[in-house]
């Protein structure tokens, strides 16, 4: 069987594993297909732009990601075929039997005019690695942490953002020289979890950030941001979220509708035969995160591996992961998100502490254990 997966980022990378892992007969063959180098953790931009880490660090280069059976192809997918279940890249042609497509989420940028030429995005690896450079120099006047579109990955990092520039900016004892306001189009921090909500809204209250809500940024001119509701706001410093989109060669394709691809949330089946759709690409009914990434990876492997044995498909995508907040002042809060398995999203908070810091720690070094074969230390 033939299986062909389309980006090897949190989803693609869980699912390779996984297959590479249990299909110890090797009837599988499974191409893994990324124009990229190197994965990088999602959270890992706010280590580098606020120079906890450096990006050499934190990268994790895809020719250490060795599993039998499993070819990790750099390759740009240039064309999607889902009635044939054929890609097309710039080295070739890939047959698929079972396709999945795990080619996340990118960043349209020409959608809020002035956003590259006057502000600053920390949501792309290049966009945080820039900001270590720029945000050292801030040092008086407005910081504005701006969403230019929902929905985006990974809804507490605008929050965790606010949070960690207040901690530098007191380190470097330059805070009562300036403001940090947070404009989101959301009604609170995390709408699914109002108790998470509450607890961030106290941490912006005891630090003396404004939490602007209801209102997405839509435009950027020199030192100004334009709001949704027509308001302006000076600032000194713009800290992006840039609207999101599904890529090009997945908007060009017949799968994408309304920006992304819809997917049977239980087992992510698209509507094309044979064709998945996992992770932030698809609408799925989880937020875009990447343990809800891996956890449709996981589903969509056990169900190749179900089809290739003969046996039952396996219990649906439960839509349930955790995400870990950072609070600041070295602590790190948790949300423990459900969305599918019960009658309501439900989104419970576990309070910010130094054991959660270490949790997130173990987060991330064991998923570069089990995906990169990296020791931890
Ligand atoms: C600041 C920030 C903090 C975050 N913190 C967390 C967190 O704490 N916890 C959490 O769970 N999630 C977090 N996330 C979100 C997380 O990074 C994403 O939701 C997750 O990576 C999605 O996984 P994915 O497999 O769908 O896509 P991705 O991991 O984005 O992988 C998609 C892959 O497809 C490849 N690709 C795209 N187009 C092409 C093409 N045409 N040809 C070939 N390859 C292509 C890309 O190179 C990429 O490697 C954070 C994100 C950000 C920006």
């Amino acid at each position: 069987m033939r299986v062909v997966i389309l980006g090897a980022g949190f989803g693609g990378l869980e699912l390779a594993t996984m297959l590479s892992s249990v299909d110890q007969g090797g009837v599988l063959d499974v191409a893994l297909i990324d124009k990229g180098d190197a994965f990088v953790f999602g959270y890992s931009k706010l280590d580098v732009m606020f120079g906890r880490t450096t990006l050499d660090a934190v990268r994790l280069p895809y020719r250490t990601f060795a599993k039998p059976g499993v070819r990790l192809l750099r390759e740009t997918v240039t064309a999607i075929d889902p009635q044939e279940r054929r890609v097309t890249t710039d080295a070739g042609v890939h047959e698929a039997d079972v396709l999945v497509v795990a080619l996340g989420a990118e960043y349209d940028y020409e959608a809020t005019p002035g956003l590259t030429e006057f502000g600053n995005e920390f949501y792309s690896v290049a966009g945080a690695h820039r900001l270590a450079d720029v945000l050292p120099q801030f040092t008086n006047g407005r910081a504005i942490v701006g969403v230019c579109g929902a929905p985006y990955k990974c809804p507490p990092a605008p929050s965790e953002a606010a949070l960690l520039l207040h901690d530098v900016l007191v380190a470097r004892g330059v805070r009562d020289a300036c403001e940090i306001t947070i404009v989101t189009p959301f009604e609170t921090p995390i709408p699914p979890s109002p108790e998470t909500s509450k607890a961030l809204l106290a941490a912006f209250a005891e630090r003396g950030i404004e939490f602007l809500p209801g209102r997405r940024i839509q435009a950027l001119e020199a030192g100004t941001a334009g709001l949704e509701d027509g308001s302006e706001m000076s600032f000194d410093l713009f800290l992006g979220v840039p609207k999101h989109q599904a890529p090009d060669v997945v908007l060009a394709s017949a799968m994408a509708q309304d920006g992304y691809i819809p997917v049977n949330s239980q087992t992510l089946e698209t509507r094309f035969p044979g064709i998945y759709a996992i992770g932030d690409v698809a609408t799925a009914s989880v937020p875009k995160a990447g343990v809800f990434a891996e956890g449709a990876a996981r589903v969509v492997a056990e169900t190749i591996l179900a089809t290739l044995h003969g046996d039952d498909p396996p219990a649906p995508f439960d839509g349930r992961g955790s995400c870990y907040i950072e609070f600041g002042s070295g602590r790190v809060g948790r949300v423990d998100i459900d969305f599918l398995s019960g009658p309501t999203r439900t989104g419970t908070f576990q309070a910010p502490s130094a054991a959660l810091v270490e949790e997130k720690r173990d987060f991330g070094a064991s998923r570069r254990t089990r995906w990169f074969g990296q020791v931890a230390n």
